[in-house]
């Protein structure tokens, strides 16, 4: 990327430096796996973003899948706007947690009982230890190349950052911890059959992403998440979907809605706050009546239920849950999205893949068919690299790295998709010349 055309964010990033790790808050925002200077941010509105230099970018990152109905969203500003007036946090039970909680329990099949917490993180921390307490199992299964938060016990074969960092296993995580996080591949159904016969009765959990986001956008095949729930009733195994990428997404009940397939536990993130930072983590009663005060597992938070949070949460799921042609609008923008970009694959005889679920979208640079996280290695991300600064050339800003899904927001309009297709053509036509 020309580094002149964006000085201010160059200036900025060299300054951070200074005092950040790498200049960043979070990994894949650096930029390391695809070159050039982060853009920094000064704000953003519907379907744009807008760098520090004043330069607007058309943008498919939606702060990796909170901002569904795009930036800014005057239901979700309003909210918080009249909860700030009230101060900023109580450290005590607001009415406000009983509403959100009745609305996640009513709009989430699995969940009948539910813990707020601040970050995707932490909901799946507390969702493995919930698994373990009730089962007295230590050992759990982790599918390859799916992303759960950075605890220790899933920094194993991790994808998102992890794997565009190059670090699938981070140093830091003791041996005496990745021993009880069993992996198997996705879509591969044998290979949890020998985990569970090679460790019988030891297995507290299953934690998954139903359909993963962070290997790039990859899909179940043959009834996979079918048999995974009668695989884990028959072995009394707790099911977990991770649902911090895909809850209220895909359907406002999640990836349990649209493949019909109930967990035990679900794990929720992003979209929940509507861009502030809350995660959750809900299930059976009979599971989270385990949970402190009401039962022995331990897990609290000072900031955890924030009024402010709940206020832009619930403007969120409320506008989700009374909208639902939020949800067929979303898939409709997917489809052209998705038929635009194959029709700029087909024009240039390219064989990469496309992947799409509602407004979840990846465009692997591989020419075979990615149905786990081995397949998703196949990607070539030096031309990744180059075909996000393509794009960005082009008007618009991807997730800056091949392992992400991106995500749609409700924002974008037909003239912004027919924007965004013409500038995959130019940027194919740039790298693939
Ligand atoms: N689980 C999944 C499926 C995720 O995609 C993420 C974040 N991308 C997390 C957990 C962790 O959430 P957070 O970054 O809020 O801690």
């Amino acid at each position: 990327m020309d580094i002149v055309n964006n000085k201010r964010s160059a200036d900025l990033f060299s300054k951070a430096q200074n005092t950040i790790p790498g200049g960043v808050n979070s990994p894949v925002r650096a930029f390391k796996s695809v070159g050039g200077t982060p853009l920094f941010i000064k704000s953003a509105k519907g379907a744009y973003i807008t760098d520090e230099d004043n330069k607007s970018y058309l943008e498919l990152i939606n702060s990796w899948g909170p901002m569904i109905l795009g930036h800014a969203h005057p239901a979700i500003l309003e909210a918080v706007q009249g909860a700030v007036n009230n101060s900023l946090s109580f450290g005590a039970p607001t009415s406000k947690e009983i509403d959100i909680a009745e609305l996640i329990c009513s709009m989430v099949p699995s969940i009948e009982k539910v813990r707020m917490v601040n970050s995707g993180t932490e909901a799946t921390m507390s969702a493995i230890r919930v698994a373990r307490g009730f089962t007295g199992k230590d050992k759990f299964i982790k599918i390859e190349g799916c992303y759960h938060g950075h605890g220790d016990a899933f920094l194993i074969a991790a994808g998102s950052g992890a794997v565009t960092m190059g670090v699938p296993n981070s140093p830091g995580v003791t041996e005496g911890t990745a021993k009880d996080t069993l992996l198997a591949p996705y879509n591969d159904v044998d290979k949890i059959e020998q985990l569970i016969s090679e460790n019988k009765d030891e297995i507290a959990a299953l934690i998954i992403e139903p359909v993963p986001g962070n290997m790039g956008l990859v899909l179940p095949t043959n009834d996979y998440l079918k048999k995974l729930r009668e695989i884990c009733t028959r072995e009394g195994i707790i099911l977990i979907f991770d649902e911090v990428m895909t809850g209220f997404r895909l359907a406002k009940g999640g990836a349990q809605e649209v493949f019909d397939v109930i967990p035990d536990m679900t794990t929720l993130g992003k979209i929940i706050g509507g861009g502030m930072p809350v995660g959750a983590y809900g299930g059976k009663a009979e599971l989270m009546d385990y949970v402190a005060p009401a039962g022995p597992v331990y897990q609290a938070g000072t900031l955890s239920g924030n009024p402010v949070a709940m206020a832009a949460g619930l403007a969120m799921l409320h506008h989700l849950n009374d909208n639902p042609s939020v949800y067929t609008d979303l898939a409709a923008k997917g489809k052209k999205l998705v038929t635009g970009i194959q029709a700029a694959l087909d024009r240039k005889n390219l064989p990469y893949k496309v992947t799409l679920l509602g407004s979840m979208v990846c465009l692997f640079f591989t020419d075979k068919e990615v149905n786990n996280f081995a397949d998703a290695q196949t990607t070539n991300t030096e031309k990744f690299g180059k075909f996000f600064h393509a794009m960005l050339d082009n008007g618009v800003y991807l997730p800056p790295s091949q392992y992400e899904s991106w995500f749609m927001s409700q924002a974008l309009t037909d003239e912004n998709l027919d924007e965004i297709i013409a500038a995959v053509n130019a940027s194919l036509d740039s790298i693939e010349a």
